[in-house]
């Protein structure tokens, strides 16, 4: 039977949502001419007008006849409450049990790090940050509300199963990509019960690699340490919330939100990639918005879908551009998005 080529739901979302994903498919386009994209309406602008967020039978058909879905951004002061944000993606990542948030830090261009004397070789790291459990499972209360004796509490679920398989991937990327050291991250020494289920399953499966080097670090040191020695780190696996706040660390060791990537992932089955920036109304409209990140996280979507060799020729044009001072404002540059897009397409060839 023929394969089929690869299906992908396009969702620009809101702000500059809309103006990176317009330029990450030329670039799709481009470079994967098979992929069938489709588009969907889904955003504060369709909220707005119809109260919609994440229809069930959109929900269902990404599900069953989709590889991948490439989301812009979603947020728009019109809509405070973030609703439409949380339910699209918030519930994507947790409804399709996309486990693994697979954040690469990645500097390009050593004149974009902030840190002195550190280079490309020096910030190479891929993070696995653990998607569907930990502190932001919503599960907790608020008693005695609005009272001056008002209790609030967050539980950190953790579960033996999600832990092992968080660790499994960063394992198992380590060991595909020739990469030898894998650092678990967490706050056994305060988080005891928590802690001491990552550091028993960390143990266990780490002992199916001897060949890699296992290391622990709590999360105020790996802090430290990422600024002080990036190039200690090749892979770092750890929790949901300690995730969130040490890929954000890292985007600014490779230059800046405008070139962070990410991909929400479930192993064989539909995965979501964003670049990690918001939807920066502060900038919509203006043709400012850096699309490197998009460009990368398109890459990063190709790789998983079996094509490693085209998110290699992303990252080397990008890099070259960056080196060219071939980028939008922020990072120095004078291009406009678009006119990034052209460049590109120019470097790829
Ligand atoms: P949220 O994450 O809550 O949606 P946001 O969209 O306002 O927030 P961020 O994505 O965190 O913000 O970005 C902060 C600021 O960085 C933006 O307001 C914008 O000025 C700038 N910024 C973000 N992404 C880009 C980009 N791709 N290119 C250029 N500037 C950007």
């Amino acid at each position: 039977m023929q394969k089929r080529s690869p299906r992908i739901a396009v969702v620009p979302g809101d702000g500059i949502g809309v103006e990176v994903i317009a330029e990450g498919v030329r670039v799709l386009k481009h470079l994967a001419p098979d992929l069938e994209l489709e588009h969907f309406d889904l955003g504060a602008d369709r909220y707005l007008r119809d109260g919609v967020t994440l229809p069930d039978d959109v929900f269902m058909r990404w599900r069953d006849e989709f590889d991948a879905i490439f989301l812009g951004a979603l947020g728009d002061p019109r809509v405070p409450s973030n609703v439409h944000a949380k339910e699209i993606l918030l519930g994507s990542r947790f409804r399709y049990d996309l486990y693994i948030n697979q954040r690469p830090i990645r500097l390009l261009d050593a004149r974009k790090c902030p840190l002195k004397g550190k280079g490309p070789s020096d910030v190479d790291i891929m993070v696995f940050r653990e998607n569907t459990e930990g502190l932001y499972t919503a599960v907790g209360g608020v008693l005695k509300k609005d009272t001056p004796d008002e209790v609030a509490q967050e539980a950190c679920v953790v579960t033996r199963k999600g832990v092992e398989r968080i660790i499994r991937a960063a394992f198992e990327w380590a060991d595909a990509n020739g990469k030898r050291r894998v650092c678990m991250s967490d706050k056994s020494n305060a988080m005891r019960n928590v802690g001491q289920l990552w550091q028993k399953v960390f143990r266990i499966v780490a002992a199916e690699y001897p060949h890699i080097e296992a290391s622990h670090l709590y999360v105020d040191v790996l802090a430290m340490e990422l600024v002080r020695a990036p190039e200690r780190f090749e892979v770092i696996v750890t929790g949901n919330l300690f995730g969130d706040i040490i890929t954000d660390l890292g985007a600014i060791l490779q230059g800046g939100i405008g070139l962070a990537c990410s991909g929400n992932i479930h192993p064989g089955q539909l995965g979501l990639f964003e670049p990690v920036h918001g939807s920066a109304p502060d900038i919509a409209g203006q043709g400012k918005a850096n699309p490197m990140a998009t460009f990368l996280t398109a890459g990063m979507m190709l790789a998983n879908l079996g094509r490693p060799e085209l998110e290699v020729r992303i990252i080397e044009a990008v890099r070259v551009l960056l080196l060219a001072d071939q980028t939008t404002p922020e990072l120095g540059g004078t291009l406009t998005t678009s006119q990034v897009t052209d460049a590109l397409l120019e470097q790829l060839g």
